[in-house]
């Protein structure tokens, strides 16, 4: 069968099915695998002020925030791109965080 992708778009390999997590723009279902991922660090403070204090050796606590987009969503916002056909083969895609 002819695919569009080696992965056939996910990271599931022969493993038969994986858990779905829910896209946080539009609330759809997709598997885990299947479903792009952003992280970005987030702390309370301003950067501003952050910078400042950091300089006078104050320790700042921040967590990282992990969402999950669904493909259409994560294209539409420019987490992951279309790609032509001979690149589509290829692993390496780009990834905004
Ligand atoms: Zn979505």
């Amino acid at each position: 069968m002819p695919v569009k992708r080696k992965s056939r778009g996910r990271a599931k390999g022969s493993k038969g099915s994986s858990t779905l997590v829910q896209c946080v723009n539009c609330g759809a279902m997709v598997p885990r695998d299947k479903a792009k991922r952003s992280t970005r660090r987030v702390s309370f403070v301003e950067p501003q002020l952050a910078k400042e204090l950091r300089q006078k050796g104050t320790f700042l606590a921040s967590w990282v925030d992990t969402k999950y987009y669904c493909i259409s969503c994560a294209v539409h916002r420019g987490i992951v791109k279309v790609r032509a056909e001979n690149e589509r083969h290829s692993k390496g895609y780009k990834r905004r965080y």
